[in-house]
């Protein structure tokens, strides 16, 4: 069977810059290297780093002393960089500077005055980030219907619109442009990253050359997520699968091409696992 790979498959800029510096705290602290919730969302990577020494802990109160690693996805508010100095931790903030380029953007629209909406999942971490680091009132949704219904409280429509860095194009653009219709004043920044924005561009191609498309990635992940649902669309059997075990020789019966793409946070050895496990079919 033939195997076509998308180009931009795997690690993402943020995802590899957060690897290397718990790679390097693990390296260079015997003891005591701690990630504040899942460095990124993938768990095969978050188990490899457990096992040079990097421990997760979802609060600062179970760290007493030694190293703390900050997300690539963020950390709740800037409350938790004064409080980890406070208890006298070392912090190495992995933090994806287009988190904190869509935190700085967050703020600067509640500062302005704007009614802020984020397109996005009100339950990810990466969008609790920008919240708690932006203050003020901000409304998460994907709904256009819900961003509307919120707005309605407010007679003069400014507002400022920003998205969640994992999400679609076509999902951010389509709002923005109906938010156009109902208010009076508009101010957008594409938060959007660019390897979202790749790996997305691909993905769509990818759908409509092959016969099936095996997109691999945490189930936690949003980008990988989204990729899959994009591939959907183009109504192609389609498999979210984490690591290769995961493939049944069923799925690909009678088929000579299938596609296969990946989230930014999937390490490029479980995507060769699976390119190589397929090419023998
Ligand atoms: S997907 Fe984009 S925002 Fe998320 S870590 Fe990668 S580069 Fe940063």
């Amino acid at each position: 069977m033939e195997v076509v790979l998308a180009e931009h498959a795997g690690f993402c800029f943020g995802v590899k810059r957060a690897v290397k510096l718990a790679n390097d705290a693990a390296d260079q602290y015997s003891e005591g290297v701690h990630s504040l919730g899942p460095l990124i969302h993938n768990p095969q990577v978050v188990g490899q780093l457990a096992k040079k020494g990097v421990k997760r802990v979802e609060s600062l109160s179970e760290i007493k002393d030694g190293v703390v690693i900050f997300r690539s996805h963020g950390v709740s508010s800037s409350q938790v960089l004064d409080d980890a100095e406070t208890k006298g931790l070392k912090v190495i903030d992995a933090t994806c500077p287009f988190v904190t380029n869509a935190q700085k953007n967050a703020l600067q629209l509640v500062s302005e005055g704007y009614q802020v909406i984020m397109v996005g999942d009100r339950n990810h971490p990466e969008t609790k980030s920008v919240l708690g680091h932006a203050g003020g009132e901000i409304l998460v949704s994907e709904s256009f219907e819900e961003i509307k219904a919120h707005l309605n409280k407010f007679p003069k429509k400014r507002i400022g619109i920003i998205s969640q860095t994992t999400q679609t194009y076509r999902k951010f653009s389509e709002i923005v442009v109906k938010c156009l219709e109902i208010c009076e004043e508009v101010k957008v920044f594409n938060t959007i990253c660019y390897a979202t924005e790749d790996r997305q561009t691909e993905a769509e191609i990818l759908a409509t050359q092959v016969e099936s498309v095996v997109v691999v990635g945490g189930k936690n992940s949003a980008n990988t997520t989204h990729l899959a649902k994009i591939c959907e669309s183009h109504n192609v059997p389609v498999y979210h699968i984490e690591t290769a075990e995961e493939i049944k020789k069923d799925w690909f019966v009678g088929f000579e091409k299938v596609g296969v793409t990946a989230g930014a946070s999937t390490p490029d050895w479980i995507i060769q696992e699976v390119v190589q496990y397929l090419e023998q079919l």
